[in-house]
């Protein structure tokens, strides 16, 4: 067991429309209670929803005393749009930015497409870096993102990231510790020293396992899949043992010395909850 201490952490969402606002404050006040070290709030990848990640990133800053990390993604963005967003951040005193490249929006024009600012998240970060102001984050893949050719020039890029300034990093979700192990190893040899926070997303019903976890990559490791095979299609069951297989991922993340748990909360504040009270940091 590890000596070093892990920072817990959660991310959230802000709400789709005005009138959910009140709820989502709420979500987030309950969250506060369990004191995380920071809260990420995420960002469409069009842009045209930047205000409310804004807005809740202010409620968590400024009502609540908690870090707010506010996702930026700049896919669909000019430069002229993220610096309005990064003029609203500073006026809302939110100065750590995940910043992001999105996936293309499917409304988006091959014209838009070609003509964006920024190609890559690095391109953003160096962006972020020269306005000044901002402790800047990156995200990784320990499994790979999607696109890249292989396994070394996505670290590659990631290296660039982190010159280009990200101090930090978060990992897509994965559901194999050992994934995660040996990513941090490989990013070490290439050089990448800055903290990396695990991002774990409890999963908690069978539909998950088909929209989720499809969707980002992440392979399901058999001992995950006998449970989905043995309660999925009891739903307080599946909930109970996705919650059970997350505590065990996290605690062994924490007993291994891990910078940062990043726990992908889904704005549920009882699960999480349910989990943060069952670890021992
Ligand atoms: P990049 O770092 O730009 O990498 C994208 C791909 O390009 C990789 O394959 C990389 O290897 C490759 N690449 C990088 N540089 C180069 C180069 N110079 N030449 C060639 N290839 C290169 N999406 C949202 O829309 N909103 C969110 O709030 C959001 N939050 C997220 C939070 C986390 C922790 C994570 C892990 C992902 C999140 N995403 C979010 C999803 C993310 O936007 C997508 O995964 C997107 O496809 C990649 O974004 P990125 O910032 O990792 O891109």
């Amino acid at each position: 067991m590890s000596d070093k201490k892990t920072i817990l952490s959660f991310e959230v969402f802000p709400p789709k429309k005005e009138d959910e606002f009140e709820n989502a404050f709420a979500t987030m006040d309950q969250l506060a209670k369990l004191k995380p070290a920071f809260i990420s709030v995420t960002y469409g990848a069009g842009g045209s929803r930047s205000k409310k990640t804004v807005q809740i990133a202010d409620h968590i800053q400024n009502k609540l005393g908690i870090t707010a990390l506010a996702h930026l993604t700049c896919v669909g963005n000019k430069k002229e749009d993220i610096d309005r967003v990064c003029e609203e951040l500073v006026a809302a005193n939110v100065t750590n930015v995940l910043a992001l490249r999105g996936d293309r929006p499917k409304d988006m024009t091959d014209e838009q497409f070609e003509s964006r600012d920024f190609a890559y998240a690095s391109q953003l970060v160096s962006y972020l870096k020269q306005k000044g102001g901002f402790t800047l984050y990156g995200a990784c893949y320990p499994e790979k993102h999607f696109e890249a050719m292989s396994t070394r020039a996505d670290l590659m890029h990631l290296k660039e990231k982190v010159e280009a300034g990200a101090t930090e990093l978060i990992t897509q979700l994965f559901m194999n510790n050992d994934v995660f192990y040996d990513f941090c190893e490989k990013a070490l040899a290439a050089g990448i020293t800055v903290p990396i926070h695990a991002g774990i997303m409890p999963i908690t019903s069978a539909k998950q396992v088909a929209t989720t976890i499809s969707l980002s990559g992440t392979s399901i490791p058999k001992a995950f899949s006998d449970l989905v095979a043995r309660y999925g299609e009891t739903p307080e069951d599946m909930r109970k043992a996705g919650i059970d297989y997350a505590i065990r991922q996290m605690q062994d993340l924490i007993d291994g010395g891990v910078d940062g748990v990043h726990i992908y909360s889904m704005n549920k504040p009882k699960m999480t909850a349910e989990i943060v009270s069952a670890l021992s940091i």
